[in-house]
Order: C-alpha cells, then structure tokens, then sequence
C-alpha cells in the first residue's frame, strides 16, 4: 500500500488562497464591485464550461491561447468538446446573443472569477487564474473606449498604484490590416531564417503576432517592422484621435505603442495595455479593447463592443506593495467559558450579540480558562466577554478589553448586566 499511496497536493499552477489571504482578496473585490457600480456596470454570471468551439471560433484558432492553453475535454456522456474558460469576453458575447440582451439598448456588464489557461506556472502566471472582465456591448466609441481607461485610472487611484502606465495603439479595421498585412508578410519574409518557431509558423497565418513575439533576439525585427499605424485610412484614424483627445483632456498620460498587438484575434481600432515594472517579468495588469467584429462572428446581429480584462493575482500583488494590509481580526467579540451552566448559557449569549449586529466567535470544545483567552488574543477581537459560575448567577457577563493591557490602577476589564451587554459593546466597538 505505502508506495502506490501519493500523496494529495493540488494540481500545478492552482492555488488554493488560505484564510491569511482571502481576507485581502474578499477587500480588494469589495472596492472593485463599488468602483463598478459608480460606473453603472452590472454583473453578468457566465458558467465555467462552454462548447470547445466559442473558443476556438471567438479567439481565433492561431492564437496562444487556442493553439496550447486551453483545457478541453470531451463529455465522455456524449462525446461534446468542452473547454473551462480562458477568458470571459467569448462566453459574455455568446450569453449577450442568446439572450438578445443588447438589441433595445447597450449593456455594460462585468464578470469576476476564474479562467483556466495550461501555461508554465511562474510569478504573475498561473494555470487557474482570476480576472475581472469589463464589457460595454453595443457602443461604437471613442466615448466609451475613453470611458473604460479613465475608469481604470480611477481604479489605480482608488487602490493607491502609482507605478502603473498605459500604452496604447489602434488596429484599426479588417481591411486596413490586410493592406498592412501585405506588406508585413513580405517584410517578415525577408528574415524567414532568423524567425523562431512560432514565427515561422505564423509568418503566414497571423503575422501580427509576430510582432507581439517577446523573444529578445526578434526584438529589431519587429521594431522595424512596417507599422500598422501608417496604414489606417480616415475613419480609424479619426476614432482613435478621439479617444487620444478624450485622454489628453482628462490628464490621462500614455505611450503610444505601434507593436501593441494584443493576443487575441478578434479585436481592431482601439487597443491598450496598463503595465508596470513592479511586478518582474509578467508586468501586464490589465489588457483590453475594441471587438466590433466578434457579435456578429459568434452568429449576432453585428454591433460594436469594447472592453478590457486585469489580471487579479497581478493587481493583488501590486496593491500588496502600494499598501501595508492590516491583518483582518476574525471576529469583534470572543466569548470565553468555564463550567457547564456558563457553557450552556454561552450560545445564547453570543446570538444576542449577534442579533445588535456584532461579528462573535464562541469559543467550542473543551479548553481551560487561559488557553481559551489564548485563542481571544489570536482571533484579534477587540473584546472577551467571560462568561463562570460567578457570571452566571449574577446575571452578568466579564468584559475584558483585549487591546488595553492590564496598567495598575487602570482597570481593563469590567462586569456588565446581560441586559445592555451588547449595547454596551456596540458603542464602546463605535469609540474605538
Ligand atoms: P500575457 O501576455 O501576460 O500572456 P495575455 O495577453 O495572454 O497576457 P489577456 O488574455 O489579455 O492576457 O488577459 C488579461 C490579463 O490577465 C493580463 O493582462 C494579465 O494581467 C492576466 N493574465 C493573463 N494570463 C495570466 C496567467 N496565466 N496568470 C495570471 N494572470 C494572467
Ligand atoms: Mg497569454
């Protein structure tokens, strides 16, 4: 038995997040709901699994994330290809046509959660990962493209996060590119020998993704590639100087960025990335733009679409640095007992404090009276109410206040009736 036993660890690149942690996590969501909210965006819940083929269709089949990180399986009930998500926006713009959702008006929705991705696991990269995806579905810009990076920048604020730039770029439509395509291919011909790989391979299919290569020694190349930019005609470049006026105007500064590329297929005009160097070799925290052509590709009635998505153990990490977290207590109050009629008592007790809104831990188990306020000190509760025989058949409760240390003279604990206990605890929690 002991040498087929292996032991239970979770699988690589799949983190569990540990009470110590969840704390900041659950915070951090908590300010990102409220900063959604003041932008009028509401949450749209999309299922972890979808159809292999919103994926393969959504992304584009020459992509990374098509060709070698996605986790797919086939339904051994019926044979299905599915796919855990890699990201939210396909399964959002397949709910969006299924439910008609954008059709009498525009919807700005978002999703928080997890997406799969098989990459190798370092810092920054991890094979379940959290992101937290913005789409304004049904706006045709460059008001809302501009809208979405001034909220971002908000966000930075709101969480402290100075270190953090943007650079932007636009791709500007189908037809565009394939003029600029053209002359990509025959350019990129001409060091077919010095591509890698995946640039050899894509040469033909998606040389745009040649250009987004972070292989160093095709740094030049690409950076003499012919640019993208040079090529949009009078309308894209008109909606990206609208979104470029928008920044200016609100103090918003950027780098524009002619090899920003972005890993999926399906975008054109507006793209942009918020990077920063604080976070080693996976410094991008949030990456997004304009999808105007995918509703329609996933079977919709065409419309435009914008939107972004940031990386949430990246900003996790990044607001760690920005701002010292206080490690958050467990609990306001922790109720400590010695003998049976206390310990009965006790829940009781507790509920009530729970009823005038107070977080309570009640002690459970056995546990001898100093090993019981042990565990108070380490909930980080601000009081112990103490509940002995004493207690009990005076009908009051020991209050100790566990942040003041016993000084002599000065008294830190007190006994208070039961009735009023827990107004009497409210307002002392209220005075700090
Ligand atoms: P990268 O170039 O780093 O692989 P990407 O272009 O694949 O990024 P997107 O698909 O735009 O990333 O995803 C949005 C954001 O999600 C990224 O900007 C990043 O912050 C985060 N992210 C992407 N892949 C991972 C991963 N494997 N682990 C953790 N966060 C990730
Ligand atoms: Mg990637």
């Amino acid at each position: 038995m002991a040498d087929t036993f292996q032991k239970l660890a979770a699988i690589r690149g799949m983190n569990d997040v540990l009470p110590g942690d969840a704390a900041r996590w659950e915070r951090l969501e908590s300010l990102v709901r409220d900063w959604l909210r003041s932008y009028g965006y509401r949450n749209l819940r999309t299922p972890v699994l979808e159809y292999t083929r919103l994926f393969t269709r959504g992304i584009g089949e020459v992509t990374d994330i098509v060709e070698k990180e996605m986790y797919s399986f086939t339904d051994s009930l019926n044979g299905d290809s599915l796919t855990m998500r890699p990201e939210f926006t396909a399964g959002i713009v397949r709910a969006t046509i299924e439910h008609s959702l954008i059709y009498d008006r525009p919807q700005r929705v978002f999703a928080i959660g997890p997406v799969f991705r098989h990459e190798r696991p370092q810092r920054g990269r991890y094979r379940q990962f959290h992101q937290i995806d913005v789409e304004a579905l049904g706006f045709a810009g460059p008001d809302i493209d501009a809208e979405l990076i001034l909220m971002l920048a908000r966000l930075w604020k709101i969480l402290g996060l100075t270190d953090i730039r943007l650079e932007l770029n636009s791709l500007g439509s189908a037809e565009e590119r394939l003029a600029h395509r053209e002359a990509l291919i025959a350019y990129l011909e001409g060091f077919k020998d010095q591509l890698d790989e995946d640039g050899q391979r894509r040469l033909y299919t998606n040389p745009l993704r040649v250009l987004d290569t972070k292989n160093p020694a095709l740094q030049q190349i690409a950076d003499d590639a012919p640019r993208l930019l040079d090529f949009l005609g009078e309308a894209s470049r008109a909606h990206f100087d609208g979104v470029r006026r928008r920044l200016d105007d609100a103090g918003i500064a950027y780098r524009i960025n002619p090899r920003l590329v972005r890993g999926l297929d399906y975008y054109n005009l507006t793209v942009f990335e918020w990077v920063t160097d604080r976070l080693g070799a996976q410094g991008t925290v949030c990456g997004g733009g304009r999808y105007d052509g995918l509703i329609q590709l996933l079977g919709g009635k065409p419309a435009p679409a914008v939107g972004f998505a940031i990386g949430m153990e990246r900003l996790l990490d990044l607001w760690t640095q920005a701002a010292e977290q206080e490690a958050e207590p467990e609990c306001d109050v922790y109720v400590v007992h010695q003998g049976e009629a206390a310990s009965l008592r006790a829940a009781a007790v507790a509920e009530t404090l729970r009823d005038a809104g107070l977080d309570v831990v009640l002690h459970c188990g056995a546990g001898k009276f100093g090993a019981q306020m042990k565990r108070a000190d380490a909930s980080g509760a601000a009081f112990a109410v103490i509940l002995g025989d004493d207690e009990i058949a005076a009908g009051q409760a020991t209050v100790k206040d566990l942040r003041q240390a016993a000084q002599p003279g000065a008294d830190n604990q007190r006994r208070l009736p039961f009735d009023g206990l827990a107004e009497a605890l409210v307002d002392a929690l209220a005075a700090g």
